[in-house]
């Protein structure tokens, strides 16, 4: 198991138990795909910027969900992320943009859910919905995340979840594996003396009998 944590190539910093990152859950319940990566990229005005997140299309009204277990840490509305939400999770913040629905009164609507700063949620809980709030061309999710405070590329934390899923189900097949051949060895001397047995009434059928040959005890 430890090897895979260099397999992760996350920075040293973000790096948690291998076995963790299984937990995250993936943020929209329904994937189009990935129409802006993270880093450098030219926008909308012609000149470089750089990318703080992923974004992810879905269609409007596409269920988001809490990447991590965590609290909400602020709500947002302004003209760049529109209305969105930032989860603080440990060191990690992970923030939402272009949501569906309004900031009302110090809490988020989106769709069927109310969300306000302080409450807790569950890795996969619902917190709203794809919309087409802020700078945006189109319905999608954009994801962001930091750790202690710096961004994080959000595909490098996806490569670490698949792998830590395909781990994960790696072990429970070497677990099953492992306690298959530790019943056949325990079956194992059973099956000996059943072979013996086995071997014995065979004896007993090719023995000689009588005083001119082995006996059949002497087969036992
Ligand atoms: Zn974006």
């Amino acid at each position: 198991m430890l090897g895979l944590l260099g397999a992760l190539q996350l920075p040293a910093a973000a790096a948690q138990p291998v076995g963790a990152w299984h937990a995250g859950v993936f943020p929209v319940s329904e994937f189009l795909s990935y129409t802006s990566h993270y880093g450098s990229r030219i926008g909308p005005g012609g000149s470089a910027e750089w990318h703080h997140g992923l974004d992810i299309a879905a269609p409007l009204g596409t269920t988001i969900r809490s990447w991590w277990t965590g609290v909400v840490q602020d709500l947002i509305d302004d003209e760049r992320c529109g209305i969105g939400l930032v989860i603080r999770s440990g060191a990690y913040e992970h923030v939402y943009c272009h949501l569906a629905g309004r900031v009302e009164a110090g809490s988020l609507r989106s769709g069927p859910v109310t969300l306000v700063p302080g409450q807790w949620l569950r890795a996969g809980q619902p917190i709203g919905q794809v919309g087409m709030s802020g700078r945006t061309t189109g319905p999608h999710l954009h994801w962001g995340l930091r750790y202690r405070g710096s961004w994080l590329d959000p595909a490098r934390i996806l490569r670490a979840m698949a792998e830590s899923r395909r781990a994960l189900a790696e072990s429970r097949r070497a677990l099953v594996e492992s306690r298959r051949t530790l019943t056949e060895s325990r079956r194992a001397p059973a099956q000996n003396q059943r072979e013996i047995a086995e071997n014995q009434r065979r004896a007993r059928v090719v023995a000689p009998k009588g005083p001119y040959g082995p006996s059949v005890a002497s087969f036992r």
